[in-house]
């Protein structure tokens, strides 16, 4: 059980408190933000610690300044918005240092509840390295350290991890990172029962670890989307022009054998929806496992599959999905996505979690978001949780 220090924990009153947020959004060329939500899911954590009384200093990277100043990654647009959010002023610590002349002046200046933030840390080359330097600096400014950006929780950088080292007083997580850690974390190594794991996307080399760790802990596994191909070749199939990764052939096998002697149940698609070219246009046909023409590519898993790993997820008391069954983005291809979300939607009493990026925009977009117990915000970290490793930015904030 991972059980760490949270904002509930402590006390601020009257203290200088780091916040390590994920304010990385995206911006258009007049630097308007085209999409808030990581600043509206930022606001929980922040809205506590002004009201508890704390100096709030928000600090966040956004995009790759590749360690200089670069105008158009500024945060200047963030404090802006956020000020608006919050109905509070957030003061933006312009300071190509990040933690210059300005910046100090900034924090020195500071009263309880005010928040400021400082300037994308990636305008320092030693952020990502996780040097002592910076990592120093940014220590310098605070009595208290809260992380609430899982975004970044896998890599271990100066703003998340190195400052850890360098803060006196508490180092703990904020709401976001907590509900991160409470459902990919603690559910789904200690879930309730039945446990079932529903994986997909384009292809296997990049989910090894996740099957071979979820495999020690769920009872069904279901594999579709790109890389059900590679499991079917595996058994000596034509997949066609599926996608296809030959040198993991023998991975596919050993895992089936694997899933055999824990008894978990694994699942592939039983039949297929084939295209003749990879393009929504496409002519495309429903076909039986083993019965992808040569000359097509499979997009999607057909309807009797869709309806398998329904049944399958039916009754789970814990369900974790990270990939979508085809290529979702194509109408023509999306229903196997849509009914494995539909499953996990329809569900009474589960904990249904999905992984970031990809399955994450693949549920929002075909709208059963409001339906799941929770989403993940972070997609390489979701995954590396889901392979069962200790994410830099979780160890090393504070136990309990
Ligand atoms: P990943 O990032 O590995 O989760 O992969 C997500 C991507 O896999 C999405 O963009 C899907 O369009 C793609 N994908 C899913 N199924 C297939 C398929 N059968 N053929 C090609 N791409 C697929």
């Amino acid at each position: 059980m991972l059980n760490k220090k949270s904002v509930d924990d402590i006390n601020v009153k009257g203290k200088k408190v780091l916040v390590r947020c994920d304010f990385n959004v995206p911006l258009d060329a007049e630097l308007n933000i085209t999409d808030e939500n990581r600043l509206v899911a930022a606001l929980p954590t922040i809205k506590k610690l002004i009201a508890d009384g704390g100096k709030v200093i928000l600090c966040s990277h956004l995009g790759k300044p590749k360690g200089e100043p670069k105008p158009e990654l500024s945060l200047a647009p963030v404090a802006k918005r956020l000020s608006e959010l919050l109905g509070q002023d957030v003061k933006f610590a312009a300071d190509a240092n990040v933690v210059g002349d300005n910046a100090k002046a900034a924090v020195a200046a500071m009263k309880d509840g005010d928040v400021i933030l400082l300037e994308n840390t990636r305008y320092r080359a030693e952020e990502t390295k996780n040097g002592e330097a910076f990592s120093k600096e940014l220590a310098s400014l605070a009595d208290v350290f809260v992380n609430d950006a899982f975004g970044t929780a896998h890599r271990a950088h100066c703003s998340n991890v190195g400052v850890t080292d360098f803060v006196d007083g508490d180092c703990v997580v904020g709401y976001l990172m907590q509900k991160e850690i409470d459902f990919l974390g603690n559910a789904v190594n200690n879930p309730e029962r039945p446990f079932v794991a529903i994986l997909g996307g384009a292809k296997v080399s990049s989910k090894i670890s996740v099957i071979n760790n979820l495999l020690e802990k769920v009872d069904t596994l279901i594999i579709g989307g790109g890389m059900a191909y590679t499991f079917m070749a595996a058994h000596g199939e034509e997949v066609g022009q599926s996608l296809l990764e030959e040198d993991y052939k023998e991975y596919a096998l050993e895992m089936e054998k694997k899933a055999k002697d824990k008894g978990v149940k694994l699942l592939i698609p039983i039949d297929t929806v084939v295209a003749d070219d990879f393009s929504n246009d496409a002519n495309f046909k429903t076909v039986g496992r083993g019965e992808i023409p040569a000359d097509m590519e499979g997009l999607d898993i057909g309807p009797e599959s869709a309806k398998l790993f329904a049944d399958a997820v039916k009754g789970a008391k814990t369900v974790v999905w990270n990939g979508p069954m085809g290529c979702f983005e194509m109408p023509n291809f999306a229903k196997g996505t849509i009914e494995v979300a539909k499953a996990m939607a329809d569900l009474q009493g589960a904990t249904t979690i999905i992984g970031g990026g990809d399955s994450a925009a693949a549920v929002n977009q075909l709208g059963f978001g409001d339906k799941m117990t929770h989403i993940s915000t972070g997609g390489g970290a979701s995954l590396e949780f889901l392979e069962g490793k200790e994410l830099p930015g979780v160890a090393a904030a504070d136990d309990k």
